[in-house]
């Protein structure tokens, strides 16, 4: 099977291609387009050609289509998912997760484009009126990672589409099929040729010529802090608009009053969830001296229940690393901490870890101290470290001990002291005595190196307008 990118309403085919890889037996699958400079132009002039038409288009109608493009996101699920579980080596279940989430965000977004207001102060000086109006900022660069193909995605289209604006998107090159689908399904719910098109192909290339294309106004971009700081630099010689939603190093906070038995199923999804390549898992858990012992042997026992397996199995719990340079970079991480004095607490077996898929173990390592490397890099893979704290003030030093602020999790009864931790961690996130559930009316992102503005909720609305003033005199 061959795959072109989606330019205008259509397949433009390309010069070069390259494999697709399953990630969970390390075979081809299908071939992609490798977009040349040119093919990204083209995707560009023609998102250029359609924004004047488009930010035009009643919001209403503009709503309606988001609508039904959400609606043909629902009819599609199954194949939708199966093409994630394919490029992703994700579980299916939680691929149908990901495309119910996708759907409602597109519908969260058409709902909420239509409350965005201006202003006009009251300022009463004679037949003089301000008005401050939002306007669409342009075409929109959308550059995406593999791990949530299709969230990611709509996080940045759908809100561009509600106010008018007109998008490139850009997936990663290992999981391109499922942004090349939407881009159609989009069509087929009524969306204009050129308002949303796809090229495809690695991301020193087709990624870097559509940040380095003079049109786009606003670069929106989720990866790596490493890949963010280049864009951020590429995009400050245009002077663009930049989005970030950067890599994290989330940490968890259990104190000794903690509800352990209540805890402890969502602690070990939210440090394990999809094979660990989650950007919002907790790498870090420090738990109060008090109870660490008794914390450990609940957690490595949960852990032991998680099932290893293909991802097209209903009851897998953790399926394959995405490509062979994430699985290489988390056995070195941990190589290095185990060399640097960490210890191995547990470490899960499947027959499927001595196969070709990239597949690597449920590991919980102990005794990480803050000077080990694996505690500065994000760590994408199923890896947590467990330490202990005797002081809520060592431990708030050591959760804001990286570069990373992207969310942390606070456990006690204690709401008070909850609430302090909270306000001290530096974090764009804090979760109370719950684990990971981000709606969709909350803002979402990083501070720090975790990045740089917000997506969901009106303020990720708003990132893609621009003010205007307009000083009118009668
Ligand atoms: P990545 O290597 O940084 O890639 C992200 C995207 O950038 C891909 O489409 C990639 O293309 C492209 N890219 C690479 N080099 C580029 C360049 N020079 N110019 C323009 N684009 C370029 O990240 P990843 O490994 O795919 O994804 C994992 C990272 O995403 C993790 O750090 C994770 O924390 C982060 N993430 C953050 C959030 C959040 O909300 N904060 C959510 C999800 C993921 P190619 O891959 O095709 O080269």
């Amino acid at each position: 099977m061959f795959y072109s990118c989606w330019i205008n309403g259509e397949e433009k085919a390309c010069r070069s291609s390259y494999p697709l890889v399953d990630p969970s037996t390390g075979e081809e699958f299908a071939r992609i387009a490798a977009a040349a400079p040119s093919t990204v132009s083209s995707a560009v002039e023609a998102a250029q050609e359609s924004f004047g038409k488009w930010q035009r288009t009643p919001a209403s109608e503009r709503s309606s289509i988001l609508h039904a493009f959400a609606e043909r996101i629902r009819d599609e699920k199954e194949h939708l998912a199966l093409l994630t579980c394919r490029e992703v080596g994700k579980p299916l279940r939680a691929a149908r997760d990901e495309v119910m989430s996708a759907a409602a965000l597109v519908d969260f977004f058409a709902e909420e484009s239509l409350r965005l207001r201006g202003e006009i102060p009251l300022q009463g000086y004679p037949r003089e009126q301000v008005l401050i109006v939002r306007e669409p900022i342009g075409v929109v660069g959308s550059i995406t990672p593999f791990n949530y193909p299709l969230s990611t995605l709509v996080s940045k289209v759908a809100p561009a589409l509600a106010v008018g604006c007109t998008v490139v998107a850009k997936p990663d090159e290992h999981t391109p099929l499922g942004t090349l689908r939407m881009a159609r399904i989009a069509a087929e719910a009524g969306l204009p040729p050129g308002v949303f098109n796809v090229v495809t192909g690695p991301g020193p290339e087709a990624g870097r010529y559509l940040v380095e294309h003079p049109v786009p106004r606003l670069i929106s971009f989720t990866g790596s802090t490493q890949v963010g700081k280049e864009v951020h630099g590429m995009c400050s010689h245009g002077v663009k608009k930049v989005i970030l939603e950067l890599g994290g190093q989330c940490p968890a906070i259990v104190c000794a009053d903690a509800d352990l038995e209540g805890i402890m199923p969502q602690l070990v999804h939210q440090s394990f969830k999809n094979s660990g390549q989650y950007c919002y898992r907790t790498s870090r858990i420090f738990v109060a001296s008090e109870i660490y012992g008794e914390f450990m042997l609940h957690f490595t026992r949960h852990v032991a229940g998680l099932r290893i397996g293909s991802p097209l199995e209903d009851d897998t719990d953790l399926g394959p690393l995405n490509n062979p340079d994430i699985l290489s970079r988390v056995e070195r991480q941990v190589d290095t901490a185990v060399k640097e004095g960490a210890g191995v607490e547990f470490r899960g077996s499947s027959p499927l870890l001595k196969g070709r898929g990239y597949y690597y173990p449920p590991t919980i390592l102990s005794g990480l101290q803050p000077d080990m490397s694996i505690l500065r890099e994000e760590v994408f893979g199923p890896v947590v470290g467990i330490s202990r704290f005797h002081s809520v003030q060592d431990v708030i030093g050591e959760a804001n001990g990286t570069p990373f602020g992207l969310a942390a999790y606070v456990f006690t009864r204690d709401l008070g002291s909850a609430l302090e931790m909270a306000r001290q961690i530096e974090a764009g996130s804090v979760w109370i005595n719950r684990i990971h559930q981000a709606y969709m009316e909350a803002p979402f992102g990083g501070m720090k190196e975790s990045g740089l503005g917000r997506e969901k909720s009106r303020f990720g609305l708003e990132e893609f307008t621009e003010l205007k003033t307009i000083y009118l005199c009668y």
